[in-house]
């Protein structure tokens, strides 16, 4: 199946480098991503290790490849080595396995840490104060969180019609990424947190039904799919 090249234009010149975009290629074939990476796309998103470590090793080798599924602890020393960026830390023992895997190959690996906005329950992500007290716990333990690097954060808005909705969770985590990054989290404000990894500058929100609304709420990442790459039988 071909992707769809207008799209893809059309989304670039919206984004209009102001948001990077991540394009889902999760259960597409190795044929599409080398199409879309031949009109210059470099960030690819995928949710499963084995698919991500097969096609990376098929792919060229300049592809930045971004791991937006739920992470199991003993998968991530498959995607370690080469992963860009892994966007749904969502519990502080993850960010621990993660650094510990780092350590062994000597790399500061980079995360986004998952916020759960939406009103689903199945969602996976922190809470508010779940989010200050991971932001306290690293401070202060910063020995076993030396090989990650937290660059931001990521959210999923309900799946739902309603542009109101959608727009108050994206709003919602904005200004959760805001606070953060301007250190109003205690820990964050510790003088110790400044030998630490913090770099927010990473806000990954939006997908194909709701990324404009996303980018109008300030999202600087996007991570789109189905609108490229047509349709997945599968999630
Ligand atoms: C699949 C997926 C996407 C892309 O979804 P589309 O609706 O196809 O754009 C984005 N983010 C996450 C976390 C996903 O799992």
């Amino acid at each position: 199946m071909a992707i769809n090249t207008e799209k893809y234009k059309s989304i670039l010149a919206e984004l209009n480098s102001k948001a990077t975009l991540v394009a889902v290629s999760k259960t597409k074939p190795i044929a599409d991503i080398m199409e879309l990476y031949d009109l210059g796309q470099r960030d690819f998103g995928e949710n499963y290790v084995q698919e991500m470590v097969d096609k990376e090793t098929a792919l060229p080798k300049d592809i930045r490849w971004h791991f937006i599924g739920h992470l199991q602890s003993n998968k991530i020393k498959f995607i370690a080595p080469f992963v860009h960026l892994i966007h749904g830390v969502d519990s502080l023992g993850l960010l621990k396995e993660i650094s510990k895997q780092g350590a062994k190959i000597n790399k500061a690996i980079d995360c986004l840490l998952q916020v759960h906005i939406a009103r689903e329950e199945t969602k996976f992500g922190f809470d508010e104060p779940g989010l200050s007290q991971l932001f306290d716990t690293v401070v202060t333990g910063l020995h076993d969180y030396r090989n990650v690097s937290i660059n931001g954060l990521m959210g999923m808005a309900s799946f739902s019609d309603d542009k109101d909705l959608v727009r108050s969770e994206f709003v919602y985590l904005k200004s959760l990424f805001d606070s953060a990054a301007q250190s109003s989290f205690s820990a964050k404000a510790s003088p110790k947190a400044e030998t630490f990894n913090f770099h927010l500058s990473i806000l990954s929100m939006g997908m194909s039904g709701d990324y404009s609304i996303a980018l109008e709420e300030g999202s600087n990442m996007v991570r789109i799919g189905s609108l490229i790459f047509g349709e997945r039988d599968i999630c």
